[in-house]
């Protein structure tokens, strides 16, 4: 029993246009592949709506179905379509759809949701989960470029600050080897859609109510692959791991992009491959905590040392210095090692490592070395502060 279309969309019989557009909208994007990876019901669903949807958003077909309902646009089948033109391996692809006569639910989705401008982003939409397998190749034979892929790599601070090579596995969609993306068996040629007779489209309905569509199965062309490609199933692509040398200037930050030309997705009919955009985050440092160009430092010195000031060691992010201290340095004292940060990404001066003084006071003193600091004799006059802060609260207080 097939299904009512307007129940699949969760539209009234009386719905506007632009009512059936958003319910599609809606459910569209729910039910979206690359959102439900290897989920079947989902898929299903997808496939649904995207049929609903086609009839109903034409105003002939939708005609002809409140006349005729469902099975007017179900019946037909199994006309044994060409090889898919996209999807990759165990992808999505237009041979797992059984109806004739509909487009491949992708490309409608693409109809509603790209083009026309506005600014909507197909992968905004769809929360950036597109994994960039292969785009269906529209109809025609227009030269497309492929998707731009991103990435995202987790590197040590020392590598953002230095620079470093580094290499990255993807896995990502390439132009078959074996067919050079055509997914043509090598040697075989192209035989007449038998869809379509090689005329290129082909007429549906009955009587008066006769269109003509566009075959799907040859996109219009009138031709087919004569063998698959036997390495991709005829989709073109493949799904590759590939290892990547990447080079990672000094300077970059947490969310810098690098691009990688020509990694992306491969391009169709004879496009150009997208580019792979490579996202930087950082991983937290055992020592150093990053403030745009400055690299701070907390450094524990000890009680005495503040006291009487002296020489102390302090890392940097390119190895050991030693820093002077002088006598009666506070606790949180910020020292600069000037030039010790982080190098301009697009050249200027590099920052600086900023050395936070924490004056450790010694635990596990015995009586005796306690009963020596109340021998010193230490009075209020060597703690400006306490009178200070005295001075202050008592005007506060009204006291
Ligand atoms: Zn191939
Ligand atoms: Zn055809």
């Amino acid at each position: 029993m097939a299904k009512d279309y307007y129940e699949t969309l969760g539209i009234a019989k009386t719905a506007s246009a632009d009512e059936i557009k958003k319910a599609y909208r809606k459910l569209a994007v729910k039910y979206h592949p690359d959102k439900n990876p290897g989920d079947k019901a989902a898929e299903e669903k997808f496939k649904e709506v995207s049929k609903a949807y086609e009839v109903l958003s034409d105003d002939k077909k939708r005609k002809q179905y409140d006349q005729f309902g469902p099975e007017l646009f179900e019946r037909t089948g199994g006309q044994g379509y060409g090889a898919p033109p996209g999807g990759g391996p165990g992808g999505f692809s237009s041979s797992n759809f059984n109806f004739s006569g509909f487009s491949d639910p992708r490309d409608i989705f693409s109809q509603v949701f790209g083009g026309g401008g506005g600014g909507f982003s197909f992968d905004d939409l769809l929360g950036g989960m597109r994994n960039g397998r292969g785009r269906r190749r529209s109809s025609g034979s227009s030269a497309r470029k492929g998707e731009d892929l991103s990435y995202r790599v987790e590197i040590d601070l020392e590598d953002a600050v230095l620079g470093a090579d580094k290499k990255i596995r993807i896995a990502k969609d390439e132009a078959c080897p074996s067919c050079g993306g055509s997914g043509a068996e090598p040697g075989s040629g192209r035989k007449s859609c038998p869809s379509c007779g090689g005329s290129g489209y082909v007429v549906s309905g009955q009587g008066f109510l006769q269109m003509q569509e566009a075959c799907q199965a040859c996109h219009g062309t009138g031709s087919v692959i004569l063998h698959p490609c036997k390495r991709c199933g005829g989709s073109g692509v493949v799904r590759v791991e590939k290892e990547l040398q990447i080079h990672i200037p000094p300077g970059v930050d947490e969310g810098s992009k690098l691009r990688v030309s020509g990694q992306g997705g491969p391009g169709t009919g004879g496009g150009p491959a997208g580019n792979l955009y490579v996202i930087i985050a950082l991983k937290p440092h055992a020592v150093f905590e990053r403030n745009g160009q400055d690299l701070i430092c907390e450094l524990p010195v000890p009680l005495e040392t503040a006291l009487q000031g002296g020489i102390v060691d302090v890392p940097t992010i390119s190895g050991r210095t030693r820093m002077k201290i002088a006598p009666g340095t506070q606790n949180g004292t910020m020292l600069r090692l000037r030039g010790k940060g982080v190098p301009a990404l697009k050249g200027g001066a590099r920052g600086d490592q900023i050395v936070r003084i924490f004056v450790e006071l010694p635990s596990g003193l015995t009586a005796a070395q306690l009963k020596t600091i109340a021998s010193l004799g230490l009075t209020e006059s060597n703690y400006p502060k306490q009178a200070d802060f005295r001075a202050r609260a008592a005007k506060f207080l009204h006291t």
